[in-house]
């Protein structure tokens, strides 16, 4: 997703820096702008809502996914430097925990002797990209 599909969801947004702006945060009743995103050169998008409201929260107020806020093509491409502000652990893992579910609704159809239709199939490798984009987001490198 591009920086600027964010920004037009988003209220009040003012430019506060170079790939910084302070913005309305969607999730909770905000009159000043109290949501700080920030463009990385990786293309990976941070946001930070200092009422406190959870990343997760925010990305589905604004109507997108948390996969939105990672570039479209991580795939053997190593992100820069580790952040000093990275997504909070448990967005991360809230992101697993649904893409784990879905291998698991597939699994149960698996067994219950259901075949994957091609659908199905695409869609639990998107799960698996998902998986490894927040492994990535999180700074965690397999092998
Ligand atoms: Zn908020």
């Amino acid at each position: 997703m591009c920086i600027s599909d964010l920004l037009s969801r988003l209220e009040k947004v003012k430019r506060t820096g170079r790939g910084r702006w302070l913005a309305c945060c969607p999730a909770h009743e905000d009159h000043s702008p109290s949501l700080a995103i920030r463009e990385l050169e990786d293309g990976r998008i941070l946001i930070h809502c200092f009422a406190g409201c959870g990343v997760q929260e925010i990305v589905f107020a604004a109507g997108l996914e948390l996969s939105d806020l990672f570039p479209p093509r991580v795939e053997g491409k190593h992100f820069a430097k580790r952040e000093s502000s990275p997504f909070p652990a448990a967005d991360i893992l809230c992101a697993i925990a649904f893409e784990a579910t879905l291998v698991l609704i597939a699994a149960a159809d698996m067994l219950a002797g259901k075949p994957l239709n091609e659908f199905d199939r695409d869609r639990l490798a998107v799960a698996v990209g998902r998986i490894h984009s927040a492994l990535k987001a999180g700074g965690i490198h397999l092998g």
